[in-house]
């Protein structure tokens, strides 16, 4: 058979765009941050992953420029060989003392930092335990691993202490957990995630794509909880918070040593380009000499919470400034994606198989740099398509 047969079947997204509901791969004419241009429409931007919103800050915006101007535009090889420049080392110090640990390795993607952080660790006779919700390259980490992978179900400790002892003669295990999940907006519980990992001898890695520059005064999931010592591996991405792309783990000296010998998206891959390692050296000047951001980033997450709960929406487990809207049904929530879309609020539709059935919503998230008139706008356009959907009684 023709291996190409498959996709001759796959007609749901042009169906879909053929009757103008399809939501993704929308293009953007033009983006300041927390607002947008699509098809000569202004939209308010509740959808980014931009916290912060340092991606159009003066002091970052000219560090990539002058990194391009000094280095050009790529590093055209990997780090292993020719792809290291001073600033890759330079960014791996401050990251290490800004998270708090003695070592940090930067890879060219948040996900290729997990794939290959889990993939260099967890050998054919070391077990992974993830939570169900973790982040898609977590799952494709263990995949690419030799190990086993098992999951628990989403921050219930009871059963992740019921898989840690299932596991029999492993050499080693690893309990990987995002510090903040970005479909629900909750909180790994890392104190008691902690206790079980040093009861049954596992180690620790927390994925803080979604916590830094966010949580604890912007240095992430454990630093909120106090705990960064007990935490063996702390990742991250530039994605987010800091503007750019790219990732990175941190952890002891000796561990990423071994990483960054073993990890096969670090060897062979290229390395981040220089603006975008200059982009996130900037991002890391301006949450150490600016902290009011992140304060407006949590007053803004509570007015959105505050808003959400006096319109009487469902807004689930969250505690930060991802806000799902849940809606329950693919139908309705593309229905409510599209409405709102016409009153120019840009939301993320998530729909089966992302999330289960039920759990169907409207990922929503806010930024430092949102005017309250931005947040009002959000707010009135779901309170005028919620209550022509029927979500608002
Ligand atoms: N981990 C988490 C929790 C994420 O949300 C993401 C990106 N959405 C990644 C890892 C991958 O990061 P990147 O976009 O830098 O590849």
């Amino acid at each position: 058979m023709d291996i190409f047969e498959k996709t001759k079947g796959f007609t749901r997204a042009k169906d879909a765009l053929r009757d103008g509901y399809y939501p993704y791969f929308r293009p953007l004419d033009h983006t300041e941050g927390t607002t947008v241009i699509v098809n000569g429409k202004h939209m308010v931007m509740a959808g980014s992953n931009n916290y912060v919103g340092l991606t159009t800050h003066p002091h970052v915006r000219k560090a990539a420029i002058e990194a391009i101007e000094k280095y050009g535009t790529g590093c055209t090889g990997s780090r292993f060989l020719n792809g290291t420049l001073q600033i890759h080392i330079d960014l791996e110090r401050r990251l290490a003392a800004y998270i708090g640990k003695e070592a940090a390795l930067c890879f060219s993607t948040g996900y290729q930092t997990n794939l290959g952080t889990i993939s260099a660790l967890v050998g054919r006779k070391d077990v992974a335990i993830v939570d169900k919700d973790d982040h898609a390259s977590i799952v494709d980490g263990c995949r690419f691993a030799m190990g086993t992978m098992k999951r628990f179900r989403h921050n219930d400790m009871d059963h992740l202490k019921y898989t840690l002892e299932s596991v029999k003669d492993a050499d080693g295990i690893l309990v990987i957990v995002d510090g903040v999940y970005s479909m629900e907006g909750d909180i790994a519980p890392l104190p008691e995630i902690i206790t079980l990992c040093k009861r049954y001898g596992a180690r620790l890695m927390v994925d803080d794509a979604h916590s830094l520059g966010v949580l604890g005064g912007g240095h992430g999931t454990a630093a909120h909880f106090g705990v960064v010592d007990e935490v063996d591996l702390i990742m991250g991405t530039f994605s987010k918070s800091f503007a750019s792309i790219g990732g990175v783990i941190a952890g002891d000296e000796q561990v990423i040593h071994y990483i960054q010998h073993h990890a096969r998206p670090m060897i062979f891959s290229a390395s981040m380009a220089p603006p975008n390692v200059a982009t996130v050296l900037a991002c890391l000047d301006v949450l150490e000499s600016e902290p009011h951001w992140i304060e407006r980033l949590w007053e803004n997450a509570k007015y959105m919470h505050d808003g959400f709960r006096r319109l009487g929406l469902n807004t689930g487990a969250s505690q930060t400034p991802i806000i799902p809207v849940i809606i329950g049904d693919d139908f309705r929530t593309i229905g409510v994606w599209m409405g709102l879309w016409e009153e120019g609020v840009y939301t993320n539709p998530v729909v089966e198989p992302a999330v289960a059935p039920g759990g169907q919503r409207l990922r929503t998230s806010y930024m430092a740099t949102h005017t309250r008139e931005q947040l009002d706008w959000v707010l009135r356009g779901f309170e005028v398509v919620g209550k022509r959907t029927g979500l608002i009684a």
